[in-house]
């Protein structure tokens, strides 16, 4: 997806929901899954707050209470801001994943501690933040993730025994501690592999894309000069007859021929003869118009597509600029004395013909310029 699609307003989105979660879908997903726990928070803190709170009998149970309010606060007021206002954009988890999910899961684990009631689902909780890292995160945040989960949820049962808080038996929290842990093992195992083929699929794609533009490269290329090839003129020149047909603007084709290029064979072998299509070919990309479209049409000859250009005026022009730099350019390593002139058959298309006949009369006029005396251009009638 371009950028500006992605910055596109979804369709039916209202104004305020774009303000709050982006216009960029991948930026929407990571904002409502952010603002999704950040409501969850919010429903934990009621809860202590207004269930469990006014039951308390302890100091401890009130600083694990704070603890925690503590921890939940920091996580409402720290994550959003910093995804919404594009911060995290310079990191490789610009929507804080693998930071949300261990801060989550240290908020379950200090729920566990703070709030008996809710023991078996917290441990639950723990394991459903896990799934989260299986969309997006790297196998090492994977595993960076799912340690810290169950190293904070073993500290915990630790320290809680250590404490010897009376609403904490250790065995029988064992019996569920334990479990959860080795089933968080397993889940970021899991996880992790998931990474690891996503990133193996991210790379086949990427060799994929590679090998479908080499591909693409070799068929509408020529080896040797790097120009598009005859086929893809013709797809070009079909293509232009179609605009103008729409459009009502013109267009013109220059069929272009290297005067003497057998002698130069002849003379100084076919290696030099490769250096001086190579060296045509580079001085009229230079030259010509960025709207030109030039190609090697088979052996010493070329064409050239002019879109918009009227034979007799620019068509001409951008032949002598061609022709003059030609004049001074170094065409062969090995010869570099050597010099080549062109001659050229112009023609302008004319409404109804096709490419073929349009070829025709570029090919007369060409034969004309040669016939002249070569090394100059002749407009097709
Ligand atoms: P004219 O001025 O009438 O065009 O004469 P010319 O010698 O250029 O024309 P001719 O058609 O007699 O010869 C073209 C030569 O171009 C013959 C062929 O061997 C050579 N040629 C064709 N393709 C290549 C190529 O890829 N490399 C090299 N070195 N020569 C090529
Ligand atoms: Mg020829
Ligand atoms: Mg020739």
């Amino acid at each position: 997806m371009t950028s500006n699609a992605a910055a596109r307003s979804s369709p039916g989105s209202h104004p305020l929901v774009d303000l709050i979660l982006t216009t960029d879908p991948r930026r929407r997903t990571t904002l409502g899954m952010c603002l999704l726990g950040t409501g969850v928070y919010i429903g934990f803190l009621a809860l202590i707050w207004f269930y469990i709170e006014p039951t308390l009998l302890s100091d401890q149970e009130r600083t694990w209470t704070w603890l925690f309010t503590s921890h939940e606060l920091i996580a409402i007021f720290l994550f959003y801001p910093l995804i919404r206002s594009g911060w995290t954009l310079q990191y490789d988890d610009p929507g804080l994943v693998a930071a949300q999910m261990i801060w989550a899961s240290a908020a379950v684990v200090l729920g566990y501690a703070v709030a008996p009631v809710m023991r078996g689902g917290n441990l639950q909780l723990l394991c459903l933040i896990q799934v989260f890292g299986f969309i997006s995160l790297h196998p090492r945040a994977v595993m960076l993730t799912g340690s810290a989960t169950i190293a904070m949820l073993l500290a915990m049962w630790g320290t809680m025994s250590l404490l010897h808080d009376p609403h904490f038996n250790p065995v029988n929290e064992a019996f569920q501690v334990f479990p959860t842990c080795f089933i968080l093992g397993l889940l970021t195992w899991q996880s992790r592999n998931f990474g690891l083929s996503r990133q193996r699929m991210a790379a086949e794609k990427t060799r994929l894309i590679t090998a479908t533009e080499r591909v693409k490269q070799i068929a509408l290329h020529d080896p040797l000069t790097g120009l598009f090839n005859r086929q893809h003129l013709q797809t070009r020149i079909d293509a232009e007859r179609d605009r103008v047909a729409r459009s009502g603007s013109g267009f013109c084709i220059a069929l272009i021929d290297l005067d003497h290029f057998k002698a130069i064979n002849d003379a100084h072998g076919h290696h030099v003869g490769d250096e001086v299509l190579l060296a045509f070919a580079q001085q009229a990309q230079a030259i010509l118009r960025e709207t030109d479209l030039i190609g090697r049409w088979g052996g010493e000859e070329f064409v050239v597509v002019m879109p918009e250009t009227d034979p007799a005026q620019a068509g001409t022009i951008g032949l002598n600029r061609l022709k003059e730099a030609l004049g001074d350019a170094d065409l062969s390593a090995r010869v570099p004395a050597l010099r080549v002139t062109f001659s050229a058959g112009l023609a302008a298309w004319q409404p109804g013909e096709s490419t073929e006949q349009l070829m025709q009369r570029a090919d007369q006029a060409l034969y004309q310029a040669k016939a002249q005396g070569r090394n100059r251009a002749v407009i097709a009638g």
